[in-house]
């Protein structure tokens, strides 16, 4: 069987960790398996779809390396819809109601009093021809339900395992609007369908939509037993709760613009709520070769932005050389090579962090001076170039043996004349960048 599967958010906003999640589980599972990645928009609700949204979403999934194979829009379908109405109606699995939305809510209210499921009784199934006549006359328009079989309804949940509904439990669901727009149980349907989607991997909020599309899917001459279904749990915050309330601050554009790494929110969503132990990736391809669906568990997974911010320094950690040189010469920093790097990687919290520890290998810094005298020897002892990775010890130990000073009191105003902070990468590694004339000018108190 050929993979294919869809991410299929609606343009109505931006995309959070949450739908992130889905569009990556997408992804790897594609990549994974030699298959296809869609983006397809749901996008049938005009009011609310907006295309800044569509636009937003592709730029999002591009910065998360989440390449494309094809994008649909459901927009440009309206025609199929219809046509699949058309089949539904003529096999009898498409029938027309008139209850208005007030009537509706007082059967569920009557269902609920008398501790029943608020599921549709089927009044409309009852109406005559000149019943239907006269609903219309008195300018009521119908809405469509689908005709839902009263079986069993099962299938093997890539995440849930067997999954079991049966129709008689399931309200027939509503397909088309009274003013004719196709409903999202349909639109799916028939793109999932037509689109020839293999694998329908979603948010767990959409199990009881499954029941009712397989048949729909069956309905349209599709073949639901042929296709695989995997509800991933959604994720909750580190009390449980949904993330819904704080989404706007976890939105891949709020991220971005904090300057957190793509391949941290990989790495981090790709492995919380499986089995396996969250690292971080270099890149998809390692991600993907790690990615195993059949790992995710049932548990939410508890998403908590510290362990995204912990992510994004080991992301930078693990980052290649070739995907870091780029950047560096794209933000000017010409100098830097690959020693700079890997000296000043571990002590990143952000790439950006990146430009201070050029300043203080490549450009200039102020430094902070205390105890003098040390100052003054030690720069007297600064021994000559090349330097190279033995010249801090070396030179310490002679700064050491003439002035006395130990631990703390050595290395701390060393540090602070070189570097013009407390803490930072090891001094052994950034010392030879630095170079003896920075080093002096520096030891004097002068900005260098
Ligand atoms: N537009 C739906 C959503 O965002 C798609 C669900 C699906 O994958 O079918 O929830």
């Amino acid at each position: 069987m050929t993979v294919r599967v869809r991410f299929a958010p609606s343009p109505t906003g931006l995309l959070h960790v949450g739908n992130a999640r889905i569009a990556l589980v997408n992804w790897l599972y594609a990549r994974r398996h030699g298959g296809r990645f869609m983006l397809r928009l749901d996008d049938t609700d005009r009011e609310r779809s907006k295309p800044e949204f569509a636009v937003a979403i592709a730029e999002d999934l591009d910065w998360l390396g989440l390449e494309r194979d094809e994008t649909a829009a459901q927009s440009d379908r309206f025609d199929r819809y219809e046509i699949a109405l058309r089949r539904l109606q003529e096999a009898g699995r498409a029938y027309p109601c008139y209850e208005t939305p007030e009537e509706l809510t007082l059967k569920r209210k009557r269902l609920a009093a008398s501790g029943k499921p608020p599921v549709y009784d089927r009044a409309a199934l009852d109406l005559s021809d000149a019943d239907r006549a006269a609903l219309e006359a008195s300018g009521r328009r119908p809405h469509w339900r689908f005709r839902l079989e009263h079986g069993e309804i099962v299938w093997e949940d890539l995440v849930r395992g067997p999954v079991r509904f049966h129709g008689a439990d399931l309200s027939d669901p509503v397909i088309v609007r009274e003013d004719g727009l196709p409903l999202y149980t349909l639109s799916s349907c028939v793109d999932d369908v037509e689109l020839a989607v293999s694998h329908v991997i979603r948010g767990e909020d959409h199990v009881a939509n499954t029941a009712v599309q397989v048949q729909i899917v069956e309905a349209l001459g599709g073949d639901p037993a042929g296709m695989a279904f995997a509800h991933l749990p959604l994720l909750v915050d580190a009390e449980g709760r949904g993330l819904s309330k704080r989404l706007g601050s976890l939105s891949l554009r709020a991220l971005r613009e904090q300057g957190i790494e793509p391949m941290a929110i990989n790495s981090l969503l790709a492995f919380l709520g499986t089995s396996d132990s969250i690292e971080a990736a270099a890149n998809l391809p390692e991600l993907m070769s790690r990615f195993d669906l059949a790992r995710v568990s049932r548990t939410p997974p508890r998403f908590d932005p510290a362990e995204l911010e912990r992510m994004n320094g080991r992301t930078l950690h693990v980052m290649l050389w070739e995907d870091v040189r780029p950047r560096l010469a794209h933000m000017g920093l010409a100098e830097a090579g690959e020693a700079f790097w890997q000296a000043v990687r571990g002590n990143l919290g952000r790439f950006a962090e990146v430009r201070h520890w050029y300043a203080v290998c490549y450009g200039s810094i102020e430094p902070v001076t205390e105890d003098p005298e040390l100052l003054v020897t030690a720069a007297d002892l600064l021994p000559d170039a090349p330097w190279d990775g033995g010249t801090w010890k070396a030179w310490t130990t002679a700064v050491g043996a003439a002035t006395g000073r130990k631990g703390r009191a050595l290395y701390r105003p060393l540090r602070r004349a070189l570097t013009g902070t407390d803490r930072g990468p090891e001094l052994g590694d950034l010392l030879p960048l630095i170079g003896p004339a920075r080093a002096r000018a520096r030891l004097s108190g002068k900005a260098a």
